[in-house]
């Protein structure tokens, strides 16, 4: 579809080239034709313009010469003496008949011109064939009467109309002067005529060769026009400017400015005018050529100029069009794919709406199903019964997994899912994670080994639980799809800068490995492959897809690489925000705690030296005895870690002298155990596999997670006897471990079981010091000690130190908790000498007293104690004991307090938890994580913090899978505990 709406789209735009083309070329030869016509009709006006001024020049000049000649003539009569003594003596005969006869033989002489006298006797016209006419105002019938009269210093003019003859003459008068004693005096004049009706037909003639709208006008010096067409003009003596207006003016404004016999061109209001002079007479002629759209050279030029600019914009504006026609052609396209895609989206979004919806609907009876199943099997069943329960469970749970995944994903589709970004530890991530991944593999012959780069900021701004999922998602798929070998999980920097850093984590497995031919499509939503060879494992072909969509919304990247046969590697690359600067694991003076590893396992091995490495920590690796043997004593060691079935091989050249060894001094000792398998022996560290570099870290730095309790629990200082105390946990064995723990101490504790009650007891009563436990239902420590706070600035002189209690000791806790108003922290299970330094550094020193008896906890006490309580299956009392300083009555305490808390949670443990009840579900196994490893319940402690890192990536499958499991190893431990209690009382 695609296709063919980018052909269509293509044709389009080039059938719309192909019109623009023509239109460009059609304004083309338009702007052309124009540019042409309009210079061929300036050159056709250029014709008429130089015609008309030749013509005109010829009628002024004929009228000129006409004016001129006959001026010339009377001049020359005037001037006659016989002449000249007749108007002297106009009553003398003799000079009459003299005069007359010179007066015919000029006349003859010039072809019976008009010419005639007037003086004071004769006052008559002749005109030529015709009857003289008397000049006698009376009669107007034979009055060539005077139209106008003009004089110029030596000649006077006049025209006279005769409307009988329709005619009109220009006369041209020389008066005769005789001269007086004063100077000169008039006594006639002699006169000739022009016929200027012959003269204005010539004119007009002339020009209506070019045009009939040509009109011509003479005028005199004062404007009146002297000869026209319309011959009352001249009658009326009509002025120029009256008639023609503001032409008028023009038209005398530029004849005045014109020197004699001169003419001039020029255009006026759309018409061509030529005006030209006759000097003789001081008349002016002008004709007008009347041209519509009539140009000068310069306008025609601006014209063209114009036209051009105008065909420009034009074409620019046809241009514009073509593109916006052609956008508009593509908006529609888009417009409709876009629209197509919306429909396609919003199908989509409405199936993973659906899907949202029917995973939610089926969750719910599915859990019934399974746990019925779970109660099922709970009771007395048939062999058969038994098998079709256990399938129905787990069927169920596979059905649930896979309508977890396809919510997660139909999340995803539909846009739901949120990326959170919070502020979360890195180290309690991972500690989760490894948890998670250590149970599943119980089962399995793999080594798990962890690299984590100590150099990575521990406080990280991410979505915490996504990042899990993600980790999750593809060491389970490790887990699932390797049989034996080693699953690995590297986390390092690929780059950072002050703000970000983007890391990198790996989680490579020796497994089954994925043919090339599916690598391709792996990460397409249900697709599984190699179905023949994973025969048998669950899944849904939906993990990878959700990590590789959760990647991408949090700007990360998934890859693989995998050959067959022999493993994979899953690579995400993702950017999260840094918190706090401060690393996630550091050794204090690296250089000086040369560290010798002893371990067979390679693969162990390589991780330890890969952390030491990345610590910065001098180290060698051996891996037989025979090595060990001779390395032990060659060097100065700050350290030895082996593994801990080599324990028996080692013990004997450890327990040597100290003289015996380089620096005299024999190295510490860490062995490596596996998970779950937790041991005690004095004077040994024990660091849980997969080796994680804050263990590393922490042991080289005799820091925290000691397990040697019995070692750290020396001598009790002081004793607090005017002290009072409080404990707030929300677990009834944590408050009687806390009891027994400070009994030694002589101090008056106080307990509650929530944050509210605590607060009311501060309210009540004046505490020196209070220990509040951080994960509490309702109301957690955090909030609690933020309202003893806000109570105590308005009510208290000054702040109780309050200690947080927490079983999630990790890298950055003390800080957080600093922040929330908080002094200390103690990680649980609680270590008594860092109790007792708790204690000697905040209770005031006013209220100790001094402990001169030396209070041991004992490790004589020890060896009575223990076999005084037969032994619990799955508890290591002694051990249990140790933590409670050596008390084994208090540890009776706190054990019956345990069955009494397992008893009241039990119940509620059992109950599969929802979304809405898993935060209430954490802080159950939260607690019972703590409690049990302070009887010494390790196992049931460590299965706790896998369903509490569970809960926290809110991995249900997992969850359904462990529960049922925990709850009964709860029942079972309750029961054993309280057979040895009654039967050893
Ligand atoms: P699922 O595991 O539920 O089948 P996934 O989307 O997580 O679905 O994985 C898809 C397929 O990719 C699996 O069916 C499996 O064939 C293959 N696969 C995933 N991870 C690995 C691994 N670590 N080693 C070998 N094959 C793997």
């Amino acid at each position: 579809m695609t296709t063919i709406s980018v052909t269509s789209l293509k044709k389009f735009a080039n059938n719309k080239f192909l019109v623009f083309s023509c239109i460009l070329f059609l304004i083309i030869a338009l702007s052309a034709v124009t540019a042409y016509s309009i210079s061929a009709r300036q050159i056709n006006l250029s014709f008429i313009e130089q015609q008309l001024s030749i013509a005109s020049e010829t009628i002024r000049l004929r009228l000129a010469t006409s004016v001129d000649s006959e001026l010339a003539l009377v001049s020359k009569m005037a001037d006659t003496p016989v002449i000249r003594q007749y108007f002297i003596n106009p009553c003398n005969p003799v000079l009459k008949s003299r005069a007359d006869d010179e007066f015919t033989l000029y006349k003859e002489h010039f072809n019976n011109k008009i010419l005639y006298w007037v003086n004071d006797v004769d006052k008559i016209f002749y005109s030529t064939g015709n009857a003289p006419y008397v000049v006698n105002p009376d009669d107007p019938e034979n009055y060539w009467y005077n139209l106008t009269l003009y004089e110029t210093e030596k000649f006077i003019f006049n025209i006279n109309y005769n409307p009988d003859l329709g005619q009109i003459y220009l006369w041209v008068n020389v008066p005769v002067f005789v001269k007086t004693e004063t100077g000169k005096r008039p006594i006639g004049l002699i006169g000739t005529g022009i016929n200027l009706t012959d003269f204005s037909d010539f004119v007009v003639s002339s020009y209506h060769k070019f045009d009939e709208n040509i009109t011509t006008y003479m005028f005199n010096k004062y404007n009146e026009i002297t000869s026209a067409v319309d011959y009352t003009l001249v009658e009326n003596k009509v002025r120029l400017e009256e008639h023609l207006g503001e032409t008028g003016k023009e038209l005398i404004r530029v004849a005045r400015e014109l020197p004699g016999g001169e003419s001039r061109n020029f255009i006026y209001d759309k018409k061509m005018y030529l005006v030209n002079s006759i000097p003789a007479m001081e008349w002016y002629m002008t004709v007008s050529y009347p041209v519509p759209g009539l140009l000068s050279l310069n306008q025609a030029m601006n014209t063209v100029f114009f036209s051009m600019l105008a065909l420009i914009l034009l074409l620019f504006i046809i241009i514009n069009a073509f593109v916006s026609n052609s956008e508009n052609a593509m908006t529609n396209q888009n417009l409709q794919l876009l629209e197509a895609n919306k429909k396609a989206e919003f199908a989509s979004r409405a199936k993973s709406d659906f899907l949202a919806k029917m995973s939610h609907e089926i969750r719910t009876p599915m859990n019934a199903i399974t746990g019925m199943a779970e109660l099922l099997l709970r009771g007395e069943l048939s062999c058969e019964a038994r098998g079709y329960a256990r399938d129905i469970k787990q069927a169920g749970n596979n059905l649930v997994s896979i309508i977890n995944d396809i919510l997660d994903l139909s999340k995803i589709e539909a846009g739901k899912l949120e990326i959170v970004p919070v502020k979360y530890m890195l180290s309690s991530l991972i500690n989760d994670t490894v948890n998670i991944i250590r149970m599943r593999l119980r089962e399995k012959p793999i080594r798990f080994f962890t690299n984590i780069d100590g150099n990575i900021p521990n406080s990280l701004i991410g979505d915490e639980v996504r990042i899990r999922q993600i980790l999750l998602n593809l060491l389970s798929n490790a887990v699932k799809y390797t049989e034996k070998g080693h699953i690995g999980l590297t986390i390092t920097i690929d780059k950072r800068d002050d703000k970000q850093i983007v890391l990198r984590m790996d989680v490579a497995d020796t497994g089954k490995g994925i043919k090339p031919e599916h690598q391709a499509n792996l990460f397409d939503e249900f697709v599984r492959v190699d179905m023949k060879k994973n025969q048998g494992i669950e899944g849904t072909g939906l993990g990878l897809p959700i990590t590789k969509r959760l990647c991408a919304a949090m700007d990360g990247k998934l890859s693989m690489k995998s050959e067959y046969g022999t493993g994979s590697v899953f690579t995400v690359i993702i950017p999260q925000g840094i918190e706090s600067k401060e690393p996630f694991a550091v050794v204090e003076e690296p250089e000086r705690k040369k560290v010798l590893v002893y371990e067979g396992r390679v693969v162990y091995a390589k991780s330890i030296c890969w952390t030491l490495e990345n610590l910065a920590v001098p180290h060698a690796v051996v891996t037989n005895q025979e090595d060990f043997v001779a390395t032990l004593y060659r060097a100065e060691w700050f350290y030895v870690f082996s593994g801990y079935g080599l324990y028996e091989k080692i013990k004997p050249l450890m327990n040597q002298d100290d003289s015996i060894f380089r620096g005299g001094k024999k190295p510490h000792l860490a062995l490596m155990v596996e998970w779950g398998t937790e041991a005690y022996i004095p004077n040994v560290r024990f660091v849980s596999i997969p080796i994680q570099s804050l263990s590393i870290a922490n042991t080289l730095n005799g820091k925290a997670d000691r397990r040697d309790y019995f070692e750290s629990s020396g001598v009790i200082r002081h004793t607090f006897p005017h002290a009072r105390l409080l404990i707030v946990d929300d677990i009834a064995t944590n408050l009687k471990v806390g009891e027994g723990l400070l009994s030694p101490y002589n101090t008056k504790v106080d307990t509650c079981l929530s944050g509210a009650e605590a607060i009311e007891l501060v309210k009540r009563n004046k505490y020196d010091l209070i220990f509040m436990d951080h994960m509490m239902p309702e109301m957690d420590g955090i909030e609690a000690t933020a309202v003893i706070r806000a109570w105590e600035k308005e009510f208290a002189c000054q702040q109780i130190p309050i200690i947080a209690l927490t079983a999630n000791a990790v890298v950055g806790m003390r800080e957080m908790f600093i922040e929330n108003g908080f002094n200390d922290f103690l990680s649980k299970p609680i270590d008594v000498s860092k109790l007792d330094e708790i204690l000697n550094c905040w209770i005031p020193a006013e209220k100790r007293a001094n402990n001169n008896e030396q209070i041991t906890t004992n490790k004589e006490n020890k060896g009575q104690d223990k076999p005084s309580l037969p032994a619990i299956p799955h508890v290591d009392t002694a051990k249990g004991i140790a933590m409670l300083g050596g008390k084994s009555d208090t540890y009776r305490k706190v054990l019956s307090m345990f069955c009494k808390d397992i008893d009241e949670r039990l119940p509620q443990l059992q109950i599969m938890p929802e979304t809405n009840t898993l935060p209430a579900f954490i802080i159950q196994v939260h607690s019972l994580k703590s409690v049990s490893a302070s009887i010494g319940a390790q196992e049931l402690s460590s299965n706790a913090a896998g369903l509490e890192a569970a809960g926290k990536a809110a991995d249900m499958v997992f969850i359904r899978e462990h529960l049922p499991g925990f709850t009964v190893q709860l029942a079972e431990l309750e029961e054993n505990i309280r057979t040895v209690l009654s039967g050893s009382v």
